[in-house]
């Protein structure tokens, strides 16, 4: 009996004009996965990607695995392929459902007809097909409205597939599709879900992690590159950047009031991160900022930072909890690494009394004591690139 895996677009549905241009860039990311995996050929229709193994031996679970990951599916699920007569859809439900769903007691069966030609109504075919499901399985009880599992039956172009047990696929639209971001992406927990979450809404990203060496280490770094490599899994390839921000620090420790150490960091990484991102063709800035959470994310500390950025900085988690912050970070593999407890460049001289509430004036006074632009040319020539891949 074959086997293959069913895709259920999304949001793509809607896009209209655009809709070939998504689903073109949607086919390359699965594509990409699909070789990565082993022989699978990659065929759509009627909005629906179908993942088949072209060998005896394909590793269809891990391709599984992979098509949960891929934005742009709302639904993913693994179905049994049946020739499109009823006798071969009951032989061949009557066989293959009976693994899928063991443990439930209750089902039902949904089928539906694109082929209209299907000599059977979508109803009458349920019905059937609901009849092999209890002649092999007399226990499971039929209940059409609320069952445990259903059982689908799709009579589509080229062959008919049956399935239970759809699961969510991740959602949002294909990546590529919104643009080109770049991420400052630091150690902890919240930037690699807000990276996630933007990729999510189509955003291609690369990343930029400032360090700085000797007050951060190397395996601080190392750490940073794995939480690249795991989003990868989602987001697809990410060149990481990395900047150093060492001499900048230690002229800020030398020359500037304490209070304002982390603003004029965090000015300076607005416009280092503007100059990668027009190298890297970015449009816009992404951080894992959240309201409140800590004293460089109060609104006026925002402002502070946003006024040395020249383009919009996407901030997903603004509005966000840490705690719903962490669920994502779990689900998405990145919690374990991001809890690794090494130095980030934020926490290297780090001012007792931060300025909560920080005029901007007052900041650019202080900015004025260093010479801004001969450290961002300086810190820009300590610049390199790793690439993060699944
Ligand atoms: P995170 O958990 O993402 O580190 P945080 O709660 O620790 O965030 P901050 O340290 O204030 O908050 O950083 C706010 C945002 O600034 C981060 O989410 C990230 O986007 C960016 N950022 C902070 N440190 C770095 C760094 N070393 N390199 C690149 N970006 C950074
Ligand atoms: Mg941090």
């Amino acid at each position: 009996m074959k086997e293959v895996i069913l895709c259920k677009y999304g949001e793509i549905i809607l896009k209209g004009a655009n809709k070939a241009q998504f689903e073109s860039i949607l086919l390359k990311d699965v594509r990409r996965r699909a070789a990565r995996v082993g022989n699978f050929s990659v065929s759509y229709a009627q909005s629906t990607v179908c993942i088949e193994p072209m060998g005896e031996d394909e590793d269809i679970e891990e391709m599984y695995r992979q098509a949960k990951h891929v934005f742009g599916f709302v639904g993913v699920t693994r179905a049994a392929v049946a020739e499109k007569t009823v006798e071969d859809i009951l032989r061949v439900a009557a066989e293959y459902l009976p693994e899928r769903l063991a443990g439930y007691k209750s089902f039902r069966v949904e089928a539906k007809r694109s082929d209209k030609r299907f000599p059977l109504k979508s109803p009458e075919l349920s019905a059937e097909v609901g009849g092999a499901v209890l002649s092999v399985m007399p226990r499971l009880k039929v209940d059409l409205t609320t069952p445990e599992i259903t059982v689908r039956v799709e009579v589509r172009d080229r062959a008919a597939y049956i399935h239970a047990g759809q699961e969510r696929g991740a959602g949002g639209i294909p990546v590529g599709c919104g643009g080109h971001g770049l991420l400052l992406l630091s150690g902890g927990i919240d930037s690699p879900v807000a990276g996630y979450r933007m990729a999510r809404r189509g955003l291609a990203l690369d990343a930029l992690y400032f360090e700085s060496i000797p007050y951060t280490s190397e395996m601080a770094r190392e750490k940073v590159f794995t939480l690249a490599k795991i989003m990868s899994e989602y987001c697809g390839k990410i060149r990481m950047h990395v900047i150093s921000l060492t001499h900048i620090q230690e002229e800020m420790r030398d020359k500037c009031d304490e209070d304002y150490f982390t603003l004029l960091l965090r000015r300076f990484m607005m416009k280092l991160a503007c100059r990668m991102a027009d190298q890297c063709g970015a449009t816009a800035l992404v951080t894992g900022e959240s309201l409140g959470q800590v004293a460089s994310q109060t609104l006026a500390a925002i402002r502070v930072t946003e006024d040395a950025a020249d383009r919009p900085i996407l901030r997903p988690l603004i509005g966000m909890d840490k705690e719903e912050i962490v669920v994502t970070a779990r689900e998405i593999g990145t919690f374990e690494t991001s809890i690794l407890p090494y130095e980030d460049c934020c926490t290297v001289f780090t001012p007792r009394h931060p300025r909560t509430q920080p005029v901007l004036e007052k900041v650019l006074e202080q900015e004025a004591k260093l010479d801004v632009d001969a450290l961002i040319e300086e810190a820009w020539l300590t610049r390199n690139t790793l690439v993060a891949e699944p």
